[in-house]
């Protein structure tokens, strides 16, 4: 296998906007070279909820759709991680975890985003199982069941969260954990809609004797609150090549892009989780297929010699 390689783009992550965007530059007759480290946020999910024509198919089997519907076109697909990429004046060069250098006209960031899972014991056990981030993707299969609502950030965020939740479980309870004070207007609005509100620090979540359960969540004076599940919002970080290229970042550490998906680094578009708290496979793919028209639509005309359309 050679060590060094021309690609007319390289595409950094093979979740749903990498494999996206793939699909539409190999479609464009593009050169592509397609790089997954193997660690997609949602591996811990059984079923990936909420993708038209695909609601309820495992995670993996997406990926393994995708990639094999990526054979007919030249793009090079590997499991390999991307250490860095350096811009040469209008290329970028690329190097691969493995030692193979790469030269690209254009670079696709689809890196997603790392959850920072908190130090809570039980917590890292049901990721993705009885705990998770997200109701549209996992609400439907546990509605009206017992709700937590673990709060980690200001309480007019938690509070009206907490709130929202209640079009798919009557049973919600939020936890303040201590952190924030409810304002008088915001405890009577809570208590209007019958949420719990639990404000003690939570020490420990009791897991079912299979350790596949939630049964309670334990807080620091030992006192229970029986549970089947918790939704969260833990901290993320970008992964660190998005890191080392210094591409400029909003307030929340989203990757900053405009209307084309391009970044603050000239011919590095992103698209993805990485870019948006709108986080969702369709959206992703979504995503990673409107950077990829734009980038097709850049490299056709400049073969031709012509600017792109305004
Ligand atoms: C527990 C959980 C469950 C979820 N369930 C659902 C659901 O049911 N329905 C739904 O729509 N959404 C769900 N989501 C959200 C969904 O997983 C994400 O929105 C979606 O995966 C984002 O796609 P992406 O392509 O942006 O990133 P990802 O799918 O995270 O893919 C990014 C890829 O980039 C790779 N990568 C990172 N850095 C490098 C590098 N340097 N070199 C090479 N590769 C790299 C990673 O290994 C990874 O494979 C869930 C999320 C979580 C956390």
């Amino acid at each position: 296998m050679s060590d060094f390689l021309e690609k007319d783009v390289v595409i950094v992550g093979g979740g749903p906007a990498g494999l996206s965007a793939a699909l539409v530059l190999g479609r464009g007759r593009k050169r592509v070279l397609l790089c997954d480290a193997g660690t997609p946020r949602n591996a811990r999910a059984e079923h990936m909820q909420g993708f038209v024509t695909r609601d309820g198919l495992p995670p993996s089997e997406f990926r393994a759709i995708g990639r094999e519907q990526l054979r007919p076109y030249d793009v090079d697909l590997r499991d390999v991680r991307v250490a860095s990429i350096q811009r040469a004046g209008a290329r970028f060069h690329v190097t691969l975890a493995d030692g193979v250098k790469v030269e690209a006209r254009r670079v696709l960031l689809a890196t997603g985003l790392v959850d920072e899972i908190p130090d809570v014991p039980g917590y890292r056990e049901l990721w993705g199982h009885a705990v998770f981030q997200c109701p549209y993707c996992h609400g439907w299969e546990v509605r009206d069941r017992a709700w937590g609502v673990l709060a980690n950030a200001d309480a007019s965020l938690y509070v009206d969260f907490a709130l929202f939740l209640k079009g798919w479980s009557s049973n919600i309870t939020l936890y303040t954990q201590g952190g924030f004070q409810l304002s008088a207007e915001q405890r009577e609005r809570l208590v209007r809609a019958e949420v719990r509100i639990v404000e003690g620090r939570v020490r420990r979540l009791v897991l079912s004797a299979d350790a596949k359960a939630l049964e309670a969540v334990e807080l620091e004076d030992g006192a229970r609150v029986a549970q089947d599940v918790l939704v969260v919002h833990p901290a993320q970080r970008q992964v660190s090549l998005v890191k080392d290229l210094g591409l400029a970042l909003d307030e929340l550490g989203f990757v900053k892009v405009d209307a084309s998906l391009e970044t603050s680094l000239p011919g590095v578009f992103a698209a993805g989780d990485l870019t948006t708290r709108l986080q969702g496979a369709l959206v992703s793919a979504a995503a990673g297929a409107q950077a990829a028209y734009r980038m097709n639509h850049l490299l056709n005309m400049e073969a031709v010699g012509a600017g792109p359309a305004k």
